[in-house]
């Protein structure tokens, strides 16, 4: 496949069904480069044999249409065949993948590793964007740029929540009327638990709090925001993570803050 595009290029790697998470991303990457590229990939790769890949939310000519209001330059929505045309070649960033997400879904981020690569090195750009919404993506993806010496810039942006807290998500869209209401519960406790800098109690009080509300817990934890190992009194920035379920909705979240 060829390269794309080169020079001031700000890039988005999406798989979709755009949010305002999505837009906030893409407004990003409008506003700091001369050219704006998104692109649109459900990726195979990234999805474990009982998730969700042949259910993922998927509306290709509402994306288009949004990216083009945004003043995005370029959408590049690749086939599988076109992005995988052999199996092969994989990215692990091993230290950042043994825990949380990784140990929920195995091999998700080797897909997410492997496909942002070979996006990068077919878009080029000089920078690309990333929600802090996936904050294990966020600093799998930093370790592999530095760990391969990639040349391409990160910039992180802040999750986009609705008016009640909900972290926006393509997933939300699974969830039925009364989960719907149950849903903002994972920012509030969260929070609640950032606000307590992630004491051992406002852990405990809120894993019982979230079960006591349907939800299965699959880890809530506080940790280094930059290792997410577990946090230690002398780390800078700490960040309690969460992962649940409600219904056949998986919700994941996370919650940042400053220690001393
Ligand atoms: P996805 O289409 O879910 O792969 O997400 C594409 C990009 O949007 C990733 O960098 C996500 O972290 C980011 N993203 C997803 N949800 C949000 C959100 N609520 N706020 C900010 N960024 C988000």
């Amino acid at each position: 496949m060829q390269q794309l595009a080169g020079g001031d290029l700000g890039f988005v790697p999406t798989m979709g069904a755009f949010h305002e998470g999505h837009m906030q991303l893409m407004r990003e990457a409008r506003e700091h480069h001369s050219v704006a590229a998104v692109s649109l990939f459900v990726n195979p790769l990234q999805f474990g044999p009982n998730e969700d890949l042949a259910n993922y939310p998927r509306d290709e000519a509402r994306d288009f249409r949004l990216a083009d209001e945004a003043g995005i330059d370029i959408m590049f929505a690749p086939t599988v065949d076109e992005i995988y045309p052999h199996a092969g070649t994989t990215i692990k960033v091993p230290d950042l993948t043994t825990r949380w997400e990784a140990e929920i879904r195995p091999g998700h981020y080797d897909g997410v590793a492997t496909v942002v690569a070979k996006l990068f090195n077919i878009v080029r750009p000089r920078t690309a964007y990333f929600g802090w919404k996936d904050l294990q993506q966020c600093l799998v993806i930093k370790r592999m740029v530095e760990d391969l010496n990639m040349p391409v810039m990160l910039g992180f942006v802040d999750t986009v929540r609705e008016d009640d807290g909900l972290a926006m998500s393509s997933r939300n869209a699974y969830l039925s009327p009364e989960e719907r209401c149950k849903a903002p519960q994972l920012s509030r406790t969260i929070s609640r638990v950032a606000s307590e800098k992630g004491s051992a109690q406002a852990l405990a009080e809120a894993r019982k709090s979230l079960e006591g509300d349907g939800f299965l817990v699959d880890y809530l934890a506080a940790v280094n925001a930059g290792t997410l190992q577990p946090l230690n009194p002398q780390d800078r920035e700490g960040a309690i993570i969460v992962a649940a379920r409600l219904g056949k909705t998986r919700l994941i979240d996370n919650m940042r803050f400053a220690l001393g």
